[in-house]
């Protein structure tokens, strides 16, 4: 049987771990320091996250979450330690804003080889309390290795992305890259998606690290990104319900 994961190691001690079996092609991130590990996302919640995590490191595990949609939290319950921004805790503990037959559409929508055992019909999401909650610049210490919270609302409130300033990476969930872009749910805000590009256009960075589709992504994406969203301001067509905006090599839909 194929692995579900692929395991993609980024420097001696981090790791992306994908599933690119299913059409939405998340990526999520193992940072080891040297007292604590982080991993950044869970992915689908199709297969067991866990046996890769703890295949790659001995430290205890503690999960941040990028945002709360179905298809980053799908493990979250494997783990102990969630941490998850304040804006979205009650969409972790409580109200998730899709409802499941949404959900289920969107696992299945594209032909998919599941893993044995796995049963799309009784797929649920994660639901469960975040065990801290996240602020813009709080800062997470790995044991020598700081990672800083940046607030990246617009795909949803409480969207961020995580960046370290001493490897410059920066990890991108759902903002930046390549693909379909989303601003069009009702929880989703057009103008903020395009305030939060600008804002980690700002950052130092030689790495962009994206939470779906291919990991080699250009670093003047976030530029392009960027250009897209102010022209399409200028066109005044930055809000929902405009359509989709095809550019080379990502869309954005709002
Ligand atoms: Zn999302
Ligand atoms: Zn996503």
């Amino acid at each position: 049987m194929t692995e579900w994961f692929t395991v993609g190691q980024i420097d001696q001690d981090t790791y992306a771990i994908s599933e690119y079996e299913h059409w939405e092609q998340p990526n999520c991130y193992l940072l080891i320091g040297k007292t604590e590990a982080a991993l950044i996302d869970t992915g689908l919640g199709i297969s067991d996250i866990r046996r890769i995590t703890d295949q790659l490191t001995k430290l205890p595990v503690r999960v941040l979450t990028t945002h709360v949609h179905w298809d980053h939290i799908g493990g979250h319950g494997l783990f102990d330690h969630i941490s998850v921004h304040e804006l979205e805790k009650d969409w972790l503990e409580t109200k998730f804003p899709l409802p499941m037959d949404a959900v289920r559409q969107n696992l299945t929508c594209m032909s998919c080889r599941f893993p044995e055992g796995f049963d799309p019909a009784s797929y649920q999401v994660y639901r469960g309390k975040a065990s801290q909650l996240l602020h813009d610049g709080d800062c997470i210490d790995l044991g020598g290795r700081k990672i800083t919270v940046i607030h990246t609302p617009g795909h949803s409130p409480g969207h961020c992305c995580f960046w370290e300033a001493d490897r410059q990476y920066l990890y991108t969930g759902d903002l930046i890259y390549s693909g379909c872009l989303y601003a069009y749910y009702p929880s989703t805000d057009p103008y903020q998606f395009w305030q939060s590009v600008r804002k980690v256009r700002e950052l130092p960075f030689r790495r962009i690290l994206p939470g779906h589709n291919p990991l080699d992504t250009d670093l003047d994406l976030v530029d392009r990104i960027e250009a897209a969203f102010a022209q399409l301001y200028e066109e005044n067509r930055l809000k929902q319900g405009s359509g989709v905006f095809d550019y080379q090599g990502f869309q954005i839909h709002i």
